[in-house]
C-alpha cells in the first residue's frame, strides 16, 4: 500500500522532503499559503547560500537548475578587525556553494514537485488544523515555524541559550559592489560592532551582492537595523556607506556610488532579528498520529554562518530516507530519524551560537585559532570547507582544548610532510 505524507510549508525543508518522497513513489501533499506566481512581488525572504553538500542533494533530486560551476562561488575571503589594517586571508571550498534569490528558487522547486506528481493545496493553515489534516496521512510534517506552529513543539532549553536575537539584522540585495578576484563570499568582522557577510547572489536582474549586516544590539552599527530605506532611500544609502567605510572598508572601496542601491527595488531589504531556538522534534497529536518538526521550526539559527537552509535540506533528506525505509511512524521511528539528523542540526546550532558569543569579544583562543588560519592556507581551506559540515566545526570549537588540538594536529601533519626534492 502506498504511503501518504502531509507536509505543511513549501520552504526548503518541505520541498526537499516532498521531492525526495516523490522520487520514491510516496504520495505527498504540501499545504502552503503562497502560489508560485506570488513570489515575484514579495519582499526579500532571506539571502540563502547553499553549500556544495546541498547542491549535491539538489542534483540527486533532479532540481539543480543553477549548477555551481556556472552560478556558484569558490571560497571565503575573511577580513578581521579594522585598525590599522584588517587581517586578511582566503579559504577555498571543495566544491562551489551557490546563492539564488529564494523568490526565484522556491517557486521553481514547487513547479518541479508538481511535475513529479506531488499535490499542493494553497491555503493559510492554522496550527489547530494540523490534527484534522493528520487524519488523512500516515505522518504529517510541519515545516513552518511561524507563530503558533512553533508552539506545537516544546522548547528545548538545553540547546536554546538565548531568549532574544543576538544580532540586529539589516540584510539587502545590492547593485554597484565590485567583485573580488575570485567569486567568493566575504566575511567581515568588526569586533564589538558586528559582522558582515557579502554573498554573490543571483536575483531577477542577474548577479547582485547580498549584504548580511549582523549588528551587535546597542553597538555602532545597530542603527542600520532601525533606519528604514523607504523613509528616505538616499539618506539610508549614505548612512550605510558611512558605516561601511568605518567598519568594513574593504567592501566600501569596491562600491561605485553612482550605481549603489537595492538591486531590484525597495523590497530588497529585510530588517529584524532571529532568536536562535531548538524545539522538540515531534509531538503526538490527539488522534495518536505524529506531527514531525522539520527545518526552522525544529532548529532556527542566526544567519551569520549560513546554516539554516542547509541543515533543513539535510534533515529533510534523512527524514525522507527513514520514511521510505520504515512502515510504521511512531516514537521509535522518530528515534531513528533523530539519531541520524541530530549531530548536524545540533552541530550547526551550537557552532553558530558559540560564534555569536565569541565574535563579540574575540577570546584569546579564538584569536589564536584565527592567527593559525591566517598563517596556513591548508587550515583556512579546511575551516572554510567545513561550512558544509557544521558537526566537524563543532568537533573543533566545542572546547578550548579542542580548538588548540585541531590547530596542533594539522600543523604537526604539515611539518611531518616530506619535502619534495627536485629531480
Ligand atoms: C537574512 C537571512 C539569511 C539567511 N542566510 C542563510 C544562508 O546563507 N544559508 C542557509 O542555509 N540558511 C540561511 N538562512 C536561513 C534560511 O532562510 C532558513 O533556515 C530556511 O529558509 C528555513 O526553511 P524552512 O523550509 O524550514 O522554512 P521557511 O522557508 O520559512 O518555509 C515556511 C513555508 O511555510 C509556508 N507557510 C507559512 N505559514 C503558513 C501557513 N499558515 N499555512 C501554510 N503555509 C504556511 C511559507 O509560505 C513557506 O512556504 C537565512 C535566513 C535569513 C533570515
Amino acid at each position: 500500500m502506498s504511503k501518504k505524507i502531509g507536509v505543511v510549508g513549501a520552504g526548503t525543508a518541505g520541498l526537499h522532503l516532498g521531492l525526495y518522497l516523490r522520487q520514491h513513489d510516496v504520495e505527498v501533499t504540501i499545504y502552503t499559503d503562497r502560489k508560485p506566481d506570488a513570489y515575484r512581488g514579495m519582499r526579500l525572504l532571506n539571502t540563502v547560500a547553499h553549500h556544495g553538500v546541498t547542491l549535491a542533494r539538489e542534483t540527486a533530486l533532479g532540481v539543480n537548475h543553477w549548477p555551481g560551476q556556472k552560478f556558484g562561488y569558490h571560497g571565503h575571503y575573511y577580513f578581521i578587525g579594522v585598525q590599522p589594517q584588517p587581517l586578511e586571508f582566503y579559504g577555498a571550498l571543495h566544491a562551489p556553494s551557490r546563492a539564488i534569490d529564494y523568490r526565484i528558487y522556491q517557486p521553481r522547486l514547487m513547479e518541479d514537485f508538481l511535475d513529479r506528481g506531488g499535490r499542493i493545496e494553497y491555503r493559510d493553515i492554522r496550527a489547530d488544523e494540523v490534527s484534522a489534516i493528520s487524519a488523512q496521512y500516515d505522518a504529517t510534517v510541519v515545516c513552518t515555524g511561524k507563530g503558533p506552529f512553533g508552539q506545537m513543539f516544546a522548547h528545548e532549553p538545553a540547546h536554546s541559550p538565548f531568549d532574544r536575537p543576538q544580532r540586529a539584522l539589516c540584510v539587502g540585495l545590492f547593485k554597484g559592489i565590485g567583485e573580488r578576484a575570485i567569486r567568493a563570499v566575504t566575511m567581515n568582522f568588526s569586533p564589538g560592532a558586528g559582522e558582515m557577510i557579502e554573498i554573490p547572489t543571483w536575483t531577477f536582474n542577474g548577479l547582485a551582492t547580498a549584504l548580511v549586516i549582523e549588528n551587535i544590539p546597542g553597538g555602532d552599527l545597530d542603527v542600520l537595523a532601525k533606519t528604514k530605506y523607504e523613509d528616505d532611500p538616499k539618506a539610508f544609502l549614505k548612512l550605510l556607506l558611512d558605516k561601511l567605510r568605518k567598519h568594513y572598508p574593504t567592501c566600501a572601496e569596491r562600491i561605485d556610488e553612482r550605481e549603489f542601491d537595492l538591486a531590484n527595488g525597495p523590497l530588497d531589504i529585510l530588517q529584524g532579528g532571529v532568536t536562535p531556538t531548538v524545539r522538540k522534534s515531534h509531538v503526538v497529536l490527539e488522534n495518536g498520529r505524529l506531527a514531525i518538526a522539520l527545518g526552522d521550526v525544529q532548529a532556527v539559527v542566526d544567519p551569520v554562518l549560513g546554516q539554516g537552509a542547509n541543515m533543513a535540506s539535510y534533515a529533510a533528506w534523512i527524514l525522507g530516507e527513514e520514511m521510505v525505509r520504515h512502515d510504521v511512524y511512531d516514537e521509535r521511528f522518530i528515534e531513528h530519524v533523530n539519531i541520524r539528523r541530530q549531530d548536524r542540526v545540533l552541530g550547526a546550532t551550537r557552532w553558530t551560537n558559540f560564534m555569536l558569543t565569541s565574535l563579540k569579544a574575540m577570546p584569546v583562543e579564538l584569536q589564536q585559532f584565527i592567527g593559525a588560519l591566517y598563517q596556513n592556507r591548508a587550515l583556512a581551506d579546511e575551516f572554510t570547507d567545513n561550512f558544509n559540515f557544521p558537526e566537524r566545526q563543532w568537533d573543533c570549537f566545542a572546547s578550548r582544548e579542542r580548538m588548540a588540538a585541531w590547530v596542533g594536529s594539522r600543523l604537526q601533519a604539515v611539518q611531518r610532510r616530506p619535502i619534495a626534492v627536485a629531480a
